[in-house]
Parts: structure tokens; sequence; C-alpha cells
């Protein structure tokens, strides 16, 4: 979420909704669904986010910005937003690779990734505070580093440590590649596969770190963010107490 004007969720994967206003978050005043591949984890609750953002699907609003594949399908997998959820938005934008578009006043572009969906596509953010980027789920590629030059903060989906290869996916020795090419000012190792939760997160964030010297964290469940001046992590975010009657 950024400021009060763009409230966007991006790829709300399954119990996207509940984890949200467990959060106290108010996903009724999201602006923008953004989803970068079909594959479950990235899409399950799309269509439940888009019913909160337009009202129980009674006022067209907000913006879909979606691969290809999550809004028509393509060889590999269907279509992920149904038609009738896809026609309630106001504006739908098909996210291809180096696509630019708006939302409110940041301007995003859709990066490319390499992956068992092959529209699969990340997401560059521009700001008044400068840039970040969300890989989604790719493989390292020789021309990746370029989409994500001038970052502040990079997240990026790393689902294997280092030595534990697996195709369309990054692991610790390939976030290294692409840190070392792009030094963001900060890194977040999201997206940690079974095999990197059981290496430890944090070991192969220190990793990263003692090698390419750029601060770099693994991201835990209710982790914030905050985007300004500075970037500031809380390991967990302070939890509202807030009933659903707060929403209304
Ligand atoms: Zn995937
Ligand atoms: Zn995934």
């Amino acid at each position: 979420m950024i400021g009060d004007i763009l409230n966007l969720h991006l790829d709300p994967g399954p119990g996207a909704l509940v984890h949200s206003i467990n959060e106290g978050l108010n996903p009724q005043k999201l602006n923008a669904v953004l989803v970068s591949h079909s594959h479950p984890d990235h899409y399950t609750d799309a269509e439940v986010m888009i019913e909160a953002m337009t009202r129980g699907m009674t006022r067209k609003h907000g913006v879909l910005a979606a691969a290809r594949s999550v809004l028509r399908g393509n060889s590999v997998v269907e279509a992920s937003i149904s038609k009738y959820h896809q026609q309630m938005v106001e504006q739908k934008i098909e996210a291809l690779p180096k696509a630019k578009f708006n939302i409110a006043d940041v301007s995003v572009s859709a990066t490319e990734a390499r992956h068992t969906d092959p529209d699969a596509v990340g997401f560059r953010f521009t700001t008044e505070f400068g840039d970040f980027a969300y890989t989604t789920d790719t493989e390292y590629f020789e021309d990746i580093a370029r989409y994500y030059q001038g970052l502040r903060l990079l997240i990026l989906c790393e689902m294997r440590p280092s030595g534990k290869p697996w195709k369309g996916h990054m692991t610790t020795d390939d976030a290294v590649k692409i840190i070392e090419r792009t030094r963001p000012q900060q890194t977040i190792l999201t997206h940690l596969g079974m095999s990197m939760i059981f290496q430890g997160p944090a070991r192969e964030a220190k990793l990263i770190e003692e090698k390419t010297n750029v601060p770099t964290v693994a991201a835990v469940d209710d982790m914030s963010v905050e985007f300004g001046e500075k970037i500031t992590l809380q390991p967990r975010r302070a939890r509202t107490q807030r009933g659903l009657r707060d929403f209304f």
C-alpha cells in the first residue's frame, strides 16, 4: 500500500482477503489489483479482492493490471480471473513485458520473467521516493538485471537456497548475481520455498549480504515496510485491533 492515494494488492494468493483483514487493512479501499501470473499462489484471491474493490460488484472501480495469461489464458494455463470480474474494474491493463502504465501518481512498468507460465511479469514502481520492484517467480537470465537498475528496494522471489536450483525459480546464488549487477539500497527475499525454509531464510539473506554488501533480509509473515525518505522494515506489523464494523 502506498499512502492514501494508491492502495494496491499485488498477487493476492490463498487467504489474502482474510490475512488483509487480520492485518487491519480494508480491502474495500483498494483501487488496484495486480497479478503477475496465472499460478494459484499468486491469483486465488484476485476475484475476491475485485469483489471488495467494487463493493460487492455494485460499482465499477479500480485498476486490474495482470499478465496476459491471467486475463486470457495461454497454451499452459487457463485465465484465472473470470470475464464477469474483469468487466467490473474501471481500467484493465494487460501487463506485457516492458508495458508502462500509471496507477494514481505511481508509474508502473512490467518486467520480464522466465517461468513456467510464459506470460509471467514482474512489476517496477516509480514513486516520488524512488523505485522499488518485485521480480515475481522467474529464473535467472542474462538480461534480467537491466530491468532492475537504479532501484532503492528490490523484492526478490527466491524459492531455493544456495546450491539447489530449480527450473523457473531463483536461488541464493542467482540473487547474488542480480544484486551485484543492480546494487539496490535494500533487498527483501520473499516467496521462500520449503527447502529455503528448512535451510533458514535469515541465514541465506546473511550470505547474500556478506557477498554483495547490500542490506538483505528474508521476509517474515506480518512484516511491514515503509518506503519513504528511509526504508524502514518492521518484522512484525503492530496489529490494530479492529472489528468488521470499522470497515463500514
Ligand atoms: Zn509461479
Ligand atoms: Zn509462485
